[in-house]
């Protein structure tokens, strides 16, 4: 039998929607996979694209939508804020996160983003306070999964760091695990649950980590050479502490393997995929930045580091695609920040580039406010470069200094004289005072009120705080550009050179799913990415709704 061609072409429509058509309600897709590489630059996917094989980044630049310009909108371009920037939609002006750690005026201490002393450590070697997210000023894009589906959906974040899983996880993950860095056992916090699973312990008791001690770290695409090994050694300091996983394993591509390893085993025994809601894994990559910080970006080693993570993940898509089916997933790339080159080498092409000593700018602040003031005192009671937090008591009595704003434009003065490009004060970003103007509006966003009172400095392009390597945590390119790029049946596949930021990424998956963005999500959908049938513009895929008429001479 002949059908009719117009019949056809709504019968294949008819076939085709419930695969296209994307609610978490109803699982479709089944698995959405977040990947974050530490540290991952923007430029690095079309660096190294004629090198990468089949399979594994490929899959987001031949197979799916890639964003070649995204970049960060804010100036603290550090890990806690980046993973939190990513899974809120919003910067630290809606999410909080400003800093892996800064002072707590309450405590007299440094906190780290997502330490919590109310929670324990699950599973580690040394009782410590555990973690969560509880600095969160905003919800994340798995809690707004979990809301939609009355918790039906599950979600899990891994890394090897706490802050870059607890962050993604949000207030209702079901589980954040990360490594005891000495042993490199999964561990977890009692904020999710008083002990490991039982898949977590075995996988822990069976010494995979040992697995990727004394391995040597070759570079498979050029002469063989010798990039790294995994050798036990000792600490850093002479007569230090023997070295931990994080550090001997953690900056090498077996880092990688080791998580992808423990994503395999969640997959399969969480049975991840498998419900009657969309699952989210989210994946943060450590390894990258580990080295990074040490070797800089334009090194053999983080090449090296690039490639062996492409034939990971090529392996690790090649087991989603045999466990889901590619079908029923959907897949984003991204990273939290990049990294300056390191200052040697930009050195050697004339770049003003220069590593300072973060400690050493304290004290030149310290003792220019002393001599100011004529009296001793930490002013500055901790500085991460360019973040310098203030102790309000030692402005007391202090030419009118008692102030915050006072306080704070003094130590931005002083910050000036000892070689920074400029400052914003936390009081000039809390009362919305910056100038319209591009860097003006980045610092805006990169304003918390957690830290008491606080300055953050401008650096000059090029210059990082820390003595030896290299750093990022500036709103120049080179640490606000990122990949953002997507995969699945929901993205037409392209290269894309619109305008891209990571708050983007939350709200784009928000909007396919179906679901509430984060509450202080301000990212927008990527509207030119999207197969025509998710786009917000009328599709002539979708058949019209028939339009009622009134009988002639009816009630009007
Ligand atoms: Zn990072």
């Amino acid at each position: 039998m002949r059908l009719p061609r117009f019949l056809l072409v709504t019968l294949v429509l008819l076939f085709s929607l419930p695969a296209a058509f994307a609610s978490a309600y109803n699982a479709h897709p089944k698995l959405v996979v977040v990947i974050v590489i530490d540290q991952f630059r923007g430029d690095y996917l079309e660096r190294y694209r004629d090198q990468f094989g089949d399979g594994g980044f490929r899959m987001f630049l031949d197979h799916g939508a890639n964003f070649t310009d995204c970049n960060y909108d804010y100036a603290n371009t550090r890990t806690a804020p980046g993973h939190a920037t990513l899974f809120t939609g919003s910067y630290t002006s809606g999410h909080g996160i400003v800093a892996n750690e800064w002072w707590d005026p309450q405590k007299k201490k440094r906190v780290t983003s997502v330490e919590d002393d109310s929670t324990k450590l699950v599973g580690a070697s040394k009782a410590a306070p555990g973690a969560s997210p509880h600095n969160l000023m905003s919800d994340t894009l798995g809690d707004e999964l979990k809301l939609a589906t009355g918790g039906k959906a599950r979600v899990f974040a891994i890394s090897l760091k706490d802050r870059a899983a607890v962050l993604p996880a949000g207030f209702s993950g079901d589980a954040a695990y990360w490594i005891d860095q000495k042993t490199g056992d999964w561990i977890t916090s009692t904020y999710y649950r008083a002990d490991l699973p039982d898949w977590v312990r075995n996988f822990n008791s069976s010494h995979r980590a040992e697995k990727y001690l004394n391995r040597e770290w070759r570079d498979k695409d050029s002469a063989g050479n010798i990039l790294g090994s995994t050798a036990p050694r000792t600490g850093a300091n002479k007569d230090a502490e023997p070295a931990g996983f994080y550090q001997i394993v953690g900056s090498t591509p077996f880092a990688n393997d080791y998580q992808l390893e423990f994503a395999k085993e969640l997959v399969l025994y969480e049975k991840l995929g498998a419900g009657p809601a969309t699952d989210l894994l989210v994946i943060s990559l450590s390894a990258n930045d580990i080295l990074g910080h040490q070797v800089g970006p334009d090194s053999p080693q983080m090449r090296s580091m690039a490639l062996e993570l492409d034939r990971s993940l090529a392996e690790f898509f090649g087991f989603l695609g045999h466990q889901i089916g590619m079908a029923n997933v959907w897949m984003a790339l991204s990273a939290d920040h990049g990294i300056a080159p390191l200052p040697d080498f930009a050195k050697t092409l004339r770049l003003p580039a220069a590593n300072l000593d973060a400690k050493v700018l304290r004290e030149q602040i310290n003792s220019l406010l002393a001599k100011k003031f004529a009296k001793k005192a930490d002013y500055v009671l901790d500085l991460d470069y360019p973040l310098a937090w203030l102790d309000k008591q030692a402005f007391a009595g202090t030419l009118g200094a008692k102030d915050e704003s006072v306080a704070e434009g003094e130590v931005g003065e002083a910050m000036k004289q000892a070689g920074l490009a400029g400052y914003f004060t936390q009081s000039q970003l809390a009362r919305g005072e910056t100038p319209a103007t591009e860097t003006g509006r980045r610092y805006a966003h990169s304003y918390s009120p957690e830290g008491g009172w606080y300055v953050i400095g401008i650096p000059y392009p090029f210059q990082v705080g820390i003595t030896k390597g290299t750093d990022h945590v500036s709103p120049f390119s080179y640490d606000t550009h990122v990949p953002l790029a997507f995969y699945g049946l929901a993205f037409q596949p392209g290269t894309y050179r619109t305008h891209a930021e990571p708050v983007d990424l939350a709200v784009t998956l928000a909007s396919l799913l179906g679901i509430n963005a984060p509450t202080a999500a301000t990212g927008r959908v990527l509207t030119e990415a999207l197969q025509p049938h998710h786009s917000t513009a009328p599709s002539s895929a979708q058949p019209a709704m028939p339009v009622a008429t009134p009988p002639s001479g009816g009630i009007q």
